[in-house]
């Protein structure tokens, strides 16, 4: 697994806390993030590539539980995680599928946006 990409499921101010966050853990190597988006990319050292997976989720758990963010769920597609809170049934009726994933999005357009992550 070379890098593993981060998706914020729109949100991008979360991308960003993140985004600073793992810089502070200190065990990613590189960190890649395009301006105004709500994905990251990441890599680990060498050393840490075949757990990177594991560490990349103990590092989202961890910083979920600290600001209270107990809502959002991990979803992970191979190298794709994805960091947002479930819809409510009622609410998914309503909504756009992924038919890739199965990711539930509201707009069209989103849903075009999400679709690029299953393209990398
Ligand atoms: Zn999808």
């Amino acid at each position: 697994m070379e890098y593993i990409v981060i998706n914020f499921a729109g949100d991008v101010l979360l991308a960003q806390a993140v985004k600073d966050y793992l810089t502070s853990q200190k065990v990613v190597s590189t960190i890649y993030m395009v301006p105004e988006t709500d994905e990251l990319s990441i890599s680990f050292e060498e050393n840490n590539k075949r757990n990177g997976m594991k560490i990349t989720k103990e590092i989202l758990r961890n910083y979920l539980e600290t600001h209270n963010l107990s809502r959002y769920q991990i979803i992970q597609l191979e190298n794709i995680l994805t960091v947002g809170i479930p819809k409510r049934i009622e609410e998914i009726s309503n909504l756009l599928m992924c038919e890739i994933c199965g990711w539930r999005i509201n707009t069209e357009e989103e849903l075009l946006v999400h679709r690029r992550i299953h393209w990398i």
